[in-house]
């Protein structure tokens, strides 16, 4: 049997039995902060079991995506493990239990009109306390007691061994069906869990029976599919052996089901399936969390390429065979495959870049343990060897186990400090306890009246007090007590609570004692949750309130919310239908608008998409919502993200013809309430992700007038026009570079000529020339927008003082090599000139130095001293010609300096030297000149 035909068949079955069909949810469940993946079918339904919902359905079948990080270092090692793979399961929210539960699985696994498997070939085990299940196996489906083991709670008990050790909440025992192979060995196909009870402490004592019962079953896909299909691993299943032979064909190795090799490819295979899933909802290789399991699923296998001599980046060939693969169930996939593979084949570069340097210092780390004698690899040494080369500490540790080496993982934490590095599911709970849960489950929901009215009646539902963990339900609360973090949830709000990017209101509840100021408002689940302060007087559980939505604030977050929907459209239309959202923030007339692309946008196109923007407010287009059924949107083409999860029936918002979005927030009635939209940034956020930062309404249009007023200020400071600031201020910057470079001795060109302030007075422009030209002007000088002004009349200042300096310098320096020139002395048939400069630097008195023996026809030996701030500078240097006679400006100045307190030296034909005695100036020139006299005789 295929697989496909398989997972419709398990989906099938329990509709008839009256399940409702359910989609799986996404594999990287952003809105359960308990877990970083998908880890089993019951994920989406914790709020089922818990009664916190209000019940659509008690019968539920889905086939999910599941992803375990537990279960990666048996992959490629057992038959029967990936870390992605495919859930089928059943479930009851308080409607049948075990009766049915396992009559159903009987039939479905036996059944000559379902699976047809041999009874023979099957196996159960119950957990040992649970005779109701025991006899459910042994007398109604007619199980021999042989064939049916009764386990300890570490193995068939839901958490594991959750009776003695917790957590406390719901739990229940379970019953696993094995199939027997041929080999005589078993594999767990099916696990039945039984959540009958709920854990209150320590034993004896401690399992309470729950008043409604749940059942929630799983199904190994592709555990079930190997079994049908006779094949002996999971990979070698219809869905899964062409991907391992894809990735033989593009690594070029054979594959060999026992070899090393043989399950390299299988991980390979897993690991690119797992990679092709979360890339495609948006969760890109990244130094945390999900992203971070990633990053080390895709550099695992990476590496295993690398082990098959591969250098080059090849699993990114892989993401079309997976989509062609799963398409028959996820078509969505085909639709990413080229986002997904390129994002997949950066990352394998990145790491093909640094693979080879981090192996090697592996070896060498190896090699120092080997003759220290030391077996555990030290954390400090793995947590830079991540840093730096990439490897994960994980692989790091894999590679060290193969050689019986164990791993330092406290020191590795300590040494990356606290970091969300480490990633996997443990420490987390996966029910979450405490006031706000128990408030979920006593009203399950709370109205969200804010599309409509931004102000209501609400009745206090609760008041809850005191940081995370420590916090607890009150009854009353005063403005006089005080309190950490105090909240407040209503039967029903006008109120939006933080989601979908856009930020919670602001505002207040008005009762009759007392007054409570809305500083935030949040989500959890779908309670509305109001943070803040009491204003005045008293709040008590059970008075009504008029809950008043801050307005001026509301309205300045549906422009903005509106703006990013106009913007997304806009962007869609100038750089192409890839560029899709990835993620917003929406505040006050202040919006982030985060969208795929690889590239950074032009200054062209960023203009286009601003002004196509502008001009959609202009058009002044309704803005509507309804709700729809999800098909209907579809069809309706509305802008759907992958990887979220959208409700059924979905509110669809629409503007004007042009966009449709699935969205929950608040909107604007129509574009021209937008006033205008205003882009002030276009950056990078994450490998192929872009960001737009943007203004809306009041205060996009103070932002313009202060651009120009600003401008305007560059402008007059500069005497030029406002168009021509940019320009004017690199000239400047420029300018006064090479002013600086050649006052500090090096360089030497000309003294430049000052930019001078022109006398233009500056006149208005249009809004988008002024814009471009304050941009370049921040630009070069490289200060925030309200520094520019500031800055250039620095720089302006800086310059003419510079110049006046480097003037001076040259006035007073002898004025030119003639000058000098005129002034040497014959000795010995060379000339010589010993002189003292006052005003030149180091770097002048080189040159001089330089021209002088370039000009002069004789062979010429100049000595140039300067006294400046209690220092002497001497400088010394002879003809080429002279030190091809073995006369030496070394050894010419080292007397000099000793002179004036100092020393130094340098090369036959240049030397410098400094001293600390101005004051003996004279006698060290005199002694220069006498010097130079001696050398020659
Ligand atoms: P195992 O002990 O074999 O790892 P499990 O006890 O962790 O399995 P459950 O948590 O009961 O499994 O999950 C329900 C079913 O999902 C299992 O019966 C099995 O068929 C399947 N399953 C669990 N983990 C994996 C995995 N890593 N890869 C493939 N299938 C799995
Ligand atoms: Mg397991």
């Amino acid at each position: 049997m295929k697989t496909d035909e398989l997972r419709e068949k398990y989906l099938t079955f329990f509709q008839s039995k009256g399940h409702h069909r359910q989609a799986s949810d996404v594999l990287v469940p952003t809105w359960d902060p308990s877990v970083l993946f998908t880890p089993a079918g019951m994920n989406q339904f914790k709020d089922h079991f818990l009664g916190k919902v209000k019940l659509d359905f008690t019968r539920a079948t889905t086939c999910q995506k599941c992803l375990r990080t537990g279960d990666i270092d048996n992959v490629g090692r057992t038959a029967y493990h990936h870390t992605f793979f495919e859930m089928l399961g059943n479930f009851s929210f308080g409607d049948y239990f075990k009766n049915e539960a396992v009559a159903w699985a009987w039939e479905f696994l036996t059944d000559k009109k379902w699976l047809a498997i041999d009874p023979a070939r099957l196996t159960v085990t119950v957990y040992k306390d649970d005779d109701e299940a025991f006899k459910i196996w042994n007398e109604k489906i007619g199980l021999p007691t042989a064939r049916i083991s009764r386990l300890e709670e570490d193995e068939n008990f839901w958490p594991a061994s959750a009776p003695s050790q917790g957590p406390d909440g719901v739990c229940g025992p379970c019953s696993e069906i094995y199939y027997t192979l041929d080999n005589g060995k078993t594999v767990e196909i099916w696990n039945l869990v039984f959540t009958q009870f709920n854990r209150v402490g320590n034993p004896p004592d401690n399992l309470r029976p729950l008043p409604s019962k749940n059942i929630d079953t799983g199904m190994g896909m592709e555990r079930t599919a190997s079994v049908l299909q006779n094949v002996p691993t999971n990979y070698h299943i219809d869905i899964l052996m062409p991907i391992v032979q894809a990735a033989s064909e593009v690594c070029g190795v054979p594959y060999l089901y026992e070899s090393d090799n043989g399950r390299r490819l299988r991980r390979i295979t897993d690991h690119v399936r797992a990679c092709t899933f979360a890339i495609h909802e948006n969760v890109y290789p990244g130094p945390k969390k999900a992203r971070y399991v990633i990053k080390r699923l895709l550099r695992r296998a990476v590496l295993d390429g690398h082990q098959m001599g591969l250098r080059e980046p090849f699993l990114h060939q892989l993401v079309p065979v997976v989509a062609d693969m799963m398409k028959s169930v996820y078509p969505e996939l085909t639709q990413t495959t080229e986002r997904v593979a390129q994002v997949m084949r950066r990352e394998e570069s990145d790491f093909f870049a640094t693979i080879d340097s981090g192996l090697e210092r592996i070896g060498r780390v190896f090699n120092e343990m080997n003759s220290s004698g030391k077996v555990m690899v030290d954390g400090q040494e793995a947590a830079s060897l991540y840093q730096t080369y990439g490897v994960p500490p994980e692989m790091f540790q894999q590679i060290a186990a193969e050689k019986n080496y164990t791993f330092d993982w406290d020191g590795y934490r300590a040494a990356m400090g606290k970091h969300g590095e480490i990633s996997g599911g443990g420490g987390m709970e996966l029910f979450e306890t405490g006031p706000i849960e128990s408030l979920k489950e006593a009203l399950q929901h709370c109205e969200f009246l804010g599309y409509v009215n931004t102000k209501a009646d609400s009745l206090v539902k609760g008041i809850i007090i005191g940081k995370p963990k420590s916090d607890h339900l009150v009854s009353s609360i005063k403005s006089t007590q005080e309190t950490d973090l105090t909240r407040i949830v209503l039967d029903r709000s006008p109120f939006y609570g933080e989601s979908g990017g856009q930020l919670g209101d602001t505002g207040l509840l008005v009762g009759s004692n007392g007054t409570f100021n809305v500083t935030d408002t949040q989500r959890s689940g779908d309670l509305i949750i109001h943070y803040g302060s009491m204003a005045s007087g008293e709040l008590k559980e059970g008075d009504m309130v008029s809950a008043q939505v801050n307005e001026l604030h509301r309205d300045a977050i549906r422009r903005a919310h509106s703006a990013t929907h106009i913007l997304h459209h806009s962007l869609q239309k100038t750089v192409g239908s890839h560029a899709q959202q990835q993620g917003s923030k929406v505040d006050a007339d202040w919006l982030r608008f985060d969208f795929s692309n690889q590239e950074p946008l032009t200054e062209e196109q960023l203009k286009t998409v601003e002004s196509l923007s502008n001009e959609r407010i202009k058009d002044a287009d309704p803005i509507d919502w309804k709700l729809v059924s999800l098909a209907t949107a579809r069809e309706a083409g509305a802008m759907m993200l992958f990887g979220e999860k959208y409700p059924d029936p979905v509110r669809m918002v629409s503007i004007g013809e042009f966009s449709k979005e699935l969205c929950g927030g608040t909107h604007a009635n129509r574009t021209d309430e937008i006033e205008i939209v205003e882009i002030l940034a276009e950056e990078s956020v994450a490998s192929g992700i872009r960001r737009i930062t943007a203004l809306t309404g009041k205060k996009a249009v103070e932002h313009r007038k202060r651009v120009e007023q600003l401008a305007t200020q560059s402008a007059s400071l500069l005497g030029c026009s406002i168009a021509n600031i940019g320009e004017k201020t690199m000239e400047l910057v420029t300018g006064v570079r090479k002013l600086k470079k050649l006052a500090s001795g090096s360089g030497n060109e000309a003294i430049p000529e000052l930019i001078v302030r022109g006398n233009l007075t500056p006149s208005s422009e249009k809004y988008s020339v002024t814009r471009t030209a304050f941009k370049q002007a921040s630009r070069a000088v490289n200060v925030a927008a309200e520094e520019v002004p500031g800055r250039i009349g620095a720089i302006l200042l800086e310059q003419t003082q510079i110049h006046q300096q480097l003037q001076q310098l040259s006035a007073g320096g002898g004025t030119s090599v003639e000058d000098l020139l005129s002034q040497a002395e014959t000795v010995s048939g060379t000339r010589m000139i010993v002189l003292e400069m006052p005003n030149a630097n180091l770097g002048m008195m080189r040159k001089w130095i330089d021209q002088v023996r370039k000009q002069s026809t004789e062979p010429i030996a100049i000595l140039l001293a300067n006294c400046a701030d209690d220092k002497v500078t001497l400088i010394a240097g002879i003809s080429p010609s002279l030190v091809e006679r073995g006369l030496s400006a070394g050894k010419w100045i080292t007397p000099v300096a000793e002179t004036v307190g100092g020393g130094g030296g340098g090369k036959p034909d240049l030397a410098q030297a400094g001293g600390k005695l101005p004051a003996k100036l004279p006698e060290a020139l005199q002694l220069a000149k006498d010097t130079w006299h001696s050398m020659l005789a």
